[in-house]
């Protein structure tokens, strides 16, 4: 079935200076000059609401002592997909390390109630077809996408020597040996010769440091770590029969919030939702996988479902006449917009006219968002503070069909916090916002992950030392520094997966997938030429990080204009040696000419096969 335009408001509809006028008004309010300090220290917090894991006993085991050729830190999908090519490759003597007590990263940590992956599950979920899985339903559930990911870790093998609830404490290189020396948090000391820092975009639960918060008596939680013992229910039965007593309160409406808000709503006697920034929420298709669509689909389907979810939802254009595979909320910009555009026979216009063209769509989908607000919510104060007011990008954009309806319950209220820029401060008995103190028995934090936070902050150890116990904090104080964002001078045999100096693209497993198979692609190859050490020459990561900065797409003028949040750092500037202002964001400094061309790049440099920009070193003698 073709995909159609969505039914948006002409642009006569909607005043648009009137707009940026009141979305730049709506921001200053929201930005909060202490920025991430806004924010406890992962190790301050005393609450130790996310210290433990209420999901799996921790087992109590001996410490290990040895030697392996590579660790990998994490078991999530970076962790996995990893392993995954390593073992391709012909290198098996490896260990995922990871503080969960499985393998699934987030999927592991986060089991409240309703949650599903937020995004098309034909293109997140990694390896369908060589799997053989398909996903039960668009917006698959979260313990499948768990029970999957642990699939693909029983299938290549990666438990056999796998070290869970283990948490990585320090890791230095011993340039004697050529090895990382690795202690973890369970007494274990491994030498190994490669690591992979596969630990993930939200490992950290983060809390907001509320004046008070260690003051209240009752109950405390992270959504990453959801205490189905004190609430009832399970995650694939998520009858909350325990809050039927409980007052509870929830901080944050983002992506996890809003999944979990409707249940909170239908169980608990009172639910409080503290709300600072609204979040975009769509309605939500979700129809279970159509099994003669599966049938129907050809080899080579994921790669060019996730290459059109990639034009559409990232790089903001489709090929004319190309089908929007996807059709979701995520593509409904690009889709309108060459929607109007075919129909006007492709006009040529400048990038800077494409660019206003999208911007006029951006503005015309949210005010459909906000009108959708309003046609749901019966309270009519209540709707108007659950309206965005920003752009599209600004905040991850959601769907639930469940949401909104919630707050027409009576036994749920919206508290906005916007005025004192977040909950004002907690007390023995709950919480004072506006000035009026709310009593409640249990504060649900859905607050968020360290995204953007200083590096030590988001890797959450502090020990990370390379040659001469350079500290990698300190190396990339003021920047990343890499060759492909894979690998740093000075911090030989160590990998990075994530979002450093490389491509981009919209499924971020896929993302994973790929930087794993060219991980693994120079451990083995190191291995099989017999040298004990690689690492970027100075030169070779001077030249990228200068071909990364002056191919960089400029999205500074979208940061600026953005309510705070992972997109521009909370809103907060850092201000470089040159004095220009710059706002750190989730992506890292991806690569400018896009993931298409960057995909390119890095296999032509493997395909030459020299390791161009490597220096190599043999074993001492
Ligand atoms: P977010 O960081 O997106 O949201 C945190 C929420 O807490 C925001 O609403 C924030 O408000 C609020 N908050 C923080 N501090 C305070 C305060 N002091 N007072 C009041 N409110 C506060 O975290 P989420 O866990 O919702 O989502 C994190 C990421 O996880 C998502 O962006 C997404 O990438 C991922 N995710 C993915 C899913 C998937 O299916 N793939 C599903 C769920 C999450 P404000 O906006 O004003 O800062």
């Amino acid at each position: 079935m073709k995909c159609e335009p969505t039914n948006v408001p002409q642009l006569e509809e909607i005043d648009i200076p009137a707009l940026k006028v009141k979305y730049r008004q709506e921001r200053d309010r929201r930005v909060r000059q202490e920025g991430q300090k806004q924010y406890a220290r992962p190790a301050e917090d005393v609450t130790h609401s996310y210290a433990a894991d209420p999901h799996m006993p921790v087992v109590p085991r001996d410490p290990v002592n040895k030697e392996i050729d590579v660790v990998v830190l994490g078991g999530g999908w970076s962790g996995i997909l990893a392993g995954v090519h390593l073992k391709k490759a012909g290198v098996s003597s490896f260990c995922n390390i990871d503080h969960a007590g499985d393998f699934g990263g987030v999927w592991y940590w986060n089991r409240y109630p309703g949650v599903q992956c937020d995004n098309d599950a034909y293109c997140y979920l990694p390896l369908l077809e060589e799997m053989g899985y398909m996903p039960s339903k668009k917006f698959e559930d979260g313990f499948n996408i768990r029970a999957y990911a642990q699939s693909i870790a029983k299938r290549f093998g990666l438990y056999d020597n796998a070290l869970f609830h283990t948490t990585i404490t320090a890791m230095r290189w011993d340039d004697a040996i050529k090895r990382w020396c690795i202690s973890t948090d369970r007494g274990d000391t491994i030498r190994a010769r490669f690591v992979v820092m596969a630990n993930g975009l939200l490992n950290i639960p983060k809390l907001p440091a509320i004046p008070g918060i260690n003051e209240f008596k009752g109950k405390m939680f992270h959504t990453a770590r959801w205490d189905y013992e004190y609430t009832g229910g399970t995650q694939e039965n998520p009858d909350l029969s325990k809050l039927a007593n409980k007052r509870v309160a929830i901080i944050g409406t983002g992506a996890t919030a809003i999944q979990a808000i409707p249940y909170l709503g239908k169980h608990a006697k009172q639910l409080y939702v503290l709300q600072r920034t609204p979040s975009s929420v769509d309605q939500r298709s979700n129809p279970p996988t159509d099994p003669e669509w599966a049938k129907s689909l050809e080899p080579g389907w994921q790669k060019a479902r996730q290459d059109n979810f990639h034009r559409a939802a990232m790089e903001g254009m489709l090929k004319p006449g190309e089908a929007d595979l996807i059709c979701d909320f995520w593509t409904e910009i690009t889709r309108n917009l060459m929607a109007e555009l075919d129909a006007q026979g492709w006009p040529e216009f400048t990038m800077e006219e494409f660019m206003a063209r999208r911007e006029e769509m951006d503005f015309r989908v949210m005010e459909r968002m906000r009108r959708r607000v309003d046609a749901v919510v019966e309270d009519k104060a209540t709707a108007e503070a659950l309206k965005p007011w920003y752009r599209f990008p600004c905040k991850r954009p959601l769907s639930n069909d469940d949401y909104f309806p919630t707050f027409n319950r009576p036994n749920v209220e919206l508290v906005d916090v916007s005025a004192t820029q977040g909950v004002e401060c907690m007390t023995e008995k709950g919480f004072i916002a506006n000035g009026v103190e709310y009593e409640i028995d249990c504060m649900i934090f859905a607050s968020g992950y360290e995204v953007t936070s200083d590096l030590d902050r988001r890797w959450g150890f502090d020990v990370v030392e390379g040659r001469n116990g350079l500290s990698i904090y300190d190396y990339w104080g003021d920047g990343y520094k890499t060759l492909h964002g894979t690998m740093s001078h000075g911090f030989p045999n160590q990998f990075f997966v994530g979002m450093y100096q490389g491509g981009l693209n919209a499924s971020i497993p896929e993302l994973f997938n790929r930087q794993g198979h060219h991980i693994a692609y120079i451990i083995s190859e190191v291995l099989k030429r017999g040298f004990a050490a690689v690492e970027p020459s100075k030169e070779a990561q001077d030249e990228w990080v200068k071909h990364i900065r002056e191919t960089a797409f400029d999205v500074s003028e979208l940061q600026r204009e953005c309510t705070p949040s992972y997109l521009n750092n909370e809103g907060e500037k850092q201000v470089d040696k040159d004095g220009n202002e710059k706002y750190r964001w989730y992506l890292g400094e991806s690569y400018g000419p896009g993931w298409t061309a960057f995909e390119q790049l890095v296999q032509d440099w493997r395909d030459k096969g020299d390791l161009a920009g490597m220096q190599l070193e043999k074993a001492p003698e």
